[in-house]
């Protein structure tokens, strides 16, 4: 009997933990989001991670995958970047995962603009506003990340034809070079424009190169801005929801005609926002039946 215990006892101990960890897709581009994601961890178990030298932040979504989004930044070298994970299991073991992430040259255009002198050569009685513009869009990256309020996949701000991708080389008037830390998409002044995500609006301004701008804090240092727009549907402090309607296509600031700007960030380094867009992240569970 006591043997047989011993046995029982054995076949009921704690299995080993399988903690796997995969990344989508698997050879990215500079500049493009990546989703991590972790299997085998469970509610209970502490999971951090860093990609490179970023610091990760892991949700567990409706469909309990413990996942994180990040993003390559346009300035990363091709080659390996490793992503590294800790999985601290509720009785103290650690569980340490690593993978050399594979980065390929993304292929960007370069294109000469005519703006309005004044964007090229700022007159030195704006130059006081660009530098306070700057330091107040700087403190938002720097603020504490709040709770996850997008679920699921992203929505396009309007449906329209994109006039020019992330990553653009520029050169504004023969003088000025820039890059593209965004995406542009065709309308008219006045055309809607929609929260790609759920979120709370942190920035609603008036800016001397972004014009008329918003900007939404999605959760876990996830943030979508808004450019040029002519008028505004929301105040700052809203909780918008995904495709909710929070302002006009206008023509305000550097621009060379009506348009809607929009980047995406997460801490303080932008991504290509098609590739947020374009991302499965369904997770709607499945109802029974
Ligand atoms: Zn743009």
């Amino acid at each position: 009997m006591t043997v047989l215990l011993a046995i029982l006892l054995l076949q009921a101990g704690p299995a080993p933990r399988d903690i796997g960890l995969s990344v989508l897709p698997q050879n990215p581009v500079q500049g493009q989001l990546l989703i991590i994601e972790v299997s085998g961890a469970l509610p209970g178990d502490t999971v951090k991670g860093t990609f490179g030298k970023r610091k990760l932040r892991f949700y567990l979504d409706k469909l309990s995958r413990v996942r994180a989004l990040t993003s390559v930044e346009l300035s990363q070298r091709p080659g390996q970047v490793s992503l590294t994970i800790e999985v601290v299991l509720p009785d103290g073991e650690k569980v340490i995962k690593g993978l050399a992430v594979q980065v390929r040259a993304g292929e960007f255009d370069e294109i000469n603009l005519r703006v309005n002198p004044k964007f090229v050569t700022p007159p030195k009685r704006v130059q006081a506003r660009i530098k306070r513009e700057r330091q107040a869009i700087q403190q938002l990256w720097q603020r504490k990340a709040t709770w996850r309020k997008w679920s699921g996949s992203f929505v396009w701000p309007r449906k329209d034809q994109i006039c020019s991708r992330f990553g653009v080389k520029r050169m504004f008037n023969k003088k000025q070079k820039s890059r593209h830390y965004g995406v542009d998409i065709d309308g008219r002044v006045g055309g809607h424009i929609r929260a790609i995500g759920a979120g709370r609006v942190i920035m609603k301004s008036d800016r001397f190169y972004s014009g008329g701008t918003l900007i939404i804090d999605h959760g876990l240092k996830l943030y979508s801005l808004y450019f040029h727009l002519s008028g505004f549907l929301v105040s700052e402090g809203d909780l918008v929801d995904k495709g909710q309607l929070i302002g006009k296509v206008g023509r305000t600031g550097r621009v060379t005609g009506p348009h809607l700007h929009l980047s995406t960030k997460i801490e303080d380094v932008n991504f290509d926002p098609l590739s947020l867009l374009e991302a499965d992240l369904f997770e709607e569970a499945q109802v029974a039946p």
